[in-house]
């Protein structure tokens, strides 16, 4: 902690945090674009946390004279700086509303980026789990580059669909589309019910179109190119066709809605598929518990 003959000035340098930003992330920024250790600047509010980088997001050991003393160092109001970290606002209000939707570590696009980090430093975030990409400028940010999504617009149309959804079941969106994302993958890995090699293969060229396409993983690409899919079946998954609480008959309700949004023949495969494993059965073993 500084003594009474440093006492705490504002940094001359003062970019403001991105929305739904880490408290690692914003130090992090604030020392880069100061020149400053960033570790002495994390001390500055309380005890440097373990491992402490840009994905820290812990205001564990903070005193309540912390909120005040970031303040001074970024030259903005505690309660404005609130309204973009959310950790910070959990501190300042531990009893507030914590109706938020469930988030996952991510990070805005480039574009977004270069806008409020003017020294390039990355940003990261806390983004609601639903969200894949950026819509002011249309580019996929779930993997290490953006993908520009101009040529994808079923991509666009999928995210507003997933939009429609978090507000409608908020907490439980996170838990449906992982599930989803299981499903998808494990029928990819042992044959497709659905014949959706066409799309995927388009989808998948235009992806690699440009240099940034080929330099995400395989695993990046192929989330990208079945995402449209991935938003239908969770959607399913969150609101089932059918209450049966017999799972066969959920296996073969879902399926057939399936085949109904996609205008293709399911091919049941019955209690191998993904689909009777990991929704039907456990989903109907809750509702009979
Ligand atoms: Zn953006």
């Amino acid at each position: 902690m500084p003594t009474r003959r440093d006492p705490l000035r504002p940094l001359p340098l003062s970019p403001g945090p991105v929305q739904g930003e880490t408290i690692g992330s914003y130090l992090h920024r604030l020392a880069v674009a100061n020149d400053r250790p960033v570790n002495g600047l994390a001390q500055l509010l309380g005890p440097l946390p373990a491992e402490f980088s840009p994905l820290s997001n812990t205001t564990a050991g903070w005193s309540t004279q912390s909120p005040a003393r970031l303040a001074v160092l970024a030259g903005r109001p505690a309660a404005r700086l609130a309204r973009a970290l959310l950790a910070l606002a959990d501190f300042l209000d531990p009893q507030g509303p914590k109706i938020r939707p469930e988030r996952v570590i991510g990070r805005p696009c480039d574009c977004c980026t270069a806008r409020r980090s003017p020294s390039a430093s990355m940003v990261i975030i806390l983004a609601p789990a639903h969200q894949h990409l950026c819509p002011r400028h249309q580019r996929w940010t779930r993997s290490t580059h953006d993908i520009p999504l101009t040529h994808l617009p079923e991509v666009l149309e999928a995210q507003h669909h997933l939009d429609r959804l978090a507000r409608r079941h908020d907490r439980r969106i996170q838990h449906a589309l992982d599930l989803a994302w299981k499903i998808i993958d494990e029928c990819s890995a042992g044959g497709m019910p659905l014949d959706l090699g066409r799309e995927w293969t388009r989808r998948l060229d235009r992806i690699e179109l440009h240099s940034a396409g080929t330099k995400i993983p395989f695993e990046d690409r192929h989330r990208l190119a079945s995402f449209p899919e991935t938003a239908v079946l969770t959607d399913l998954i969150l609101a089932p066709p059918t209450e049966a609480v017999d799972p066969k008959e959920l296996y073969l309700a879902t399926t057939a809605e399936l085949g109904r949004r996609f205008a293709r023949i399911y091919t049941t495969r019955g209690r191998q598929d993904p689909l009777y494993q990991r929704f039907c059965r456990p989903h109907t073993a809750r509702e009979t518990a």
